[in-house]
């Protein structure tokens, strides 16, 4: 069944607490990441739990890979900002160990914990504690039996895993599951989330499995992650990037933001691309007036757009914006140009301006906006579309571009 969310209906999944936050079941879709510290190092791992909840982190998983990261996670969990899982892989008594150490969620990879019993001694412990398992299938360690019997990963292999899994779940009365089919192949982890969204509404946790550093890992995830939530698939997400993990956190609250899965919380910096008609350099301006912004807390929408040509009319829908033209720096407000200052002050004004907006309020900045500089943007609009593009005369092709351009011909 599909439900309405703006313009995404999603899919109707249940729902699963991981300490105060929910997955599934209508609940605004979460983002996730995790810890690259060794987690006997409980300051250490701390601090990086704070920076990825600051960064956009509703959740964190830890790896439980030893005896002393069991027991640290007793000293994490408490102290946390945040809802912490354990992620277990080969041990099972790892996982009954970090349930005791209280965290709020586990998870186990069916490919490398295959014992029946164990499996189902893990499930009834969390049952016990009313804490809730993820089902983490993955491409790349898939249990050997189905590799042998589909003779790759596909879609059908890794869907049959997690069923298997959720059977023996099942067995000991225990459905508090949350499922992920991930792969590094992007058609792959979609195939095979569209096939288990169709066969169960357990909620899904969405990734691209060791998707690779930056840029080629954020284009992988961002395919995968957003094409799914494009259709209504996935409750919770997680970019795997060879990055920082606060890119990580970042990437997948802008995800959600950018599909207006989630109210933005921060500053929306948009940029043209610039072109030849830029009259600044777009990339640095972009980039001082971003730091500086975020360095106050703007939450606004703010455009920086190379020229007076197009830029206003571009970004009619950012809340400030600059456009640059001969030497000047239009800035506007929603469209309309409000004020023009010299281009060594663009961005100066741009934070000054921001900062009477938060002040102020847009109707009564707008209500003050400079009568003359909508006109001078104007009249720098047209010169600029006046200008000779050719100014060397020098080739056959360019007079008679101009001919044709002028109408003579
Ligand atoms: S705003 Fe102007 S400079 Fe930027 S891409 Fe558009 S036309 Fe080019």
């Amino acid at each position: 069944m599909l439900v309405d969310t703006s313009i995404i209906r999603r899919r109707q999944s249940r729902q699963v607490m991981v300490g105060k936050v929910a997955i599934g079941g209508g609940a605004p879709v979460t983002v996730q990441s995790m810890t690259t510290t060794k987690t006997a190092d409980v300051d250490g791992t701390l601090a990086q739990v704070y920076a990825l909840a600051a960064a956009g982190a509703d959740i964190v998983r830890i790896t439980c890979d030893s005896e002393d990261a069991a027991v640290a996670l007793t000293h994490v969990v408490p102290r946390s900002p945040v809802p912490i899982v354990a992620d277990i892989h080969f041990q099972y008594r790892l996982a009954l160990a970090a349930l005791e150490a209280g965290v709020q969620k586990v998870r186990l990879n069916p490919g490398n914990i295959r014992k029946p019993e164990h499996i189902k001694a893990v499930a009834s412990e969390a049952r016990d504690r009313n804490v809730p398992i993820r089902i983490g299938v993955n491409a790349g360690s898939l249990d050997k039996e189905l590799l042998e019997r589909y003779g790759e990963p596909t879609p059908e292999a890794l869907v049959e895993s997690a069923r298997r899994e959720i059977d023996l779940f099942n067995e000991v009365g225990f459905d508090d599951i949350v499922i992920s089919l991930k792969a590094s192949s992007v058609p792959l982890m979609v195939g095979a989330y569209r096939s288990m969204a169709e066969r169960v509404d357990y909620p899904l946790h969405l990734g691209v499995t060791e998707a690779g550093p930056l840029p080629g890992g954020l284009v992988k995830s961002s395919a995968g992650i957003g094409a799914l939530l494009l259709e209504g698939i996935g409750d919770t997400i997680r970019f795997s990037l060879t990055a920082d993990p606060v890119e990580e956190a970042k990437a997948g609250k802008l995800l959600l933001e950018s599909l207006g899965l989630r109210e933005r919380r921060g500053l929306d910096l948009i940029a043209c691309p610039s072109c030849g008609r830029a009259e600044v350099d777009v990339i640095s301006l972009a980039e001082e007036a971003q730091r500086r912004l975020e360095e106050l807390g703007m939450k606004f929408q703010v455009a920086v757009m190379g020229c007076v040509v197009n830029g206003p009319g571009e970004a009619r829908g950012a809340d400030l914006g600059i456009a640059a033209g001969k030497e000047k720096g239009h800035l506007f407000i929603r469209g309309q140009v409000v004020r023009v200052v010299p281009e060594s002050e663009i961005v100066d004004a741009l934070i000054e301006e921001a900062e009477r907006l938060r002040d102020e309020g847009f109707e009564a900045r707008l209500a003050e906006a400079d009568a003359d500089a909508a006109a001078l943007a104007e009249r720098t609009r047209a010169e600029r579309l006046a200008v000779d593009v050719d100014p060397n005369h020098t080739s056959e092709h360019a007079e008679r571009a101009r001919d044709i351009a002028s109408g003579d011909e």
